[in-house]
């Protein structure tokens, strides 16, 4: 069997007053990502590890910010895109693994939600993606609620 392994990350600013879109779903919170798009920085992270898989450049060589096409875009039409590129170069996704690390608010109401909304966009069921959160104790960036860090893993199979 073919396999490939992506890996992708990606980190946003927080600012006051903006919506908070992760893995999907809207987020009850104080803060949002700053960015061109709705900021969904767990979706860009599991394109840019869908895109690693197949060496195909990063979310912004296909989706640059410089577009106007692209400003206030939903992510997971950016997701979707992804996924058709995967699909028409002949892969599959076996499984999706993704950390969302954020001091807060809490996610933990937001896990399955967030599960579902992308194993629907992906074509695959919802035991195959897998969200998690955790905090940074506190610590660095994150921890200060600067920003929100995602790391996401994909296995794809021909
Ligand atoms: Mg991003």
């Amino acid at each position: 069997m073919d396999i490939r392994i992506g890996n992708g990350y990606d980190v946003h600013a927080l600012a006051e007053g903006l919506p908070l879109w992760l893995g999907g779903v809207k987020i009850e919170s104080e803060t949002g990502c700053v960015a061109h798009s709705d900021g969904d920085v767990a979706i860009h992270a599991l394109c840019d590890a869908l895109l690693g898989a197949l060496a195909l450049g990063d979310i912004g060589k296909h989706f640059p910010d410089t577009s106007s096409e692209f400003k206030g875009i939903d992510s997971k039409i950016l997701l979707a895109r992804v996924m058709e590129l995967v699909r028409s170069e002949g892969w599959e996704v076996c499984n999706a693994d993704i950390t969302i690390a954020m001091q807060k608010p809490k996610l933990a109401p937001y896990i399955i939600p967030m599960r579902e909304c992308l194993s629907e966009i992906m074509g695959v069921s919802v035991g195959q993606v897998s969200v998690k959160a955790t905090t940074t104790e506190k610590l660095g960036f994150v921890g200060r609620c600067e920003g929100c860090e995602v790391y996401a893993v994909v296995l794809l199979k021909k």
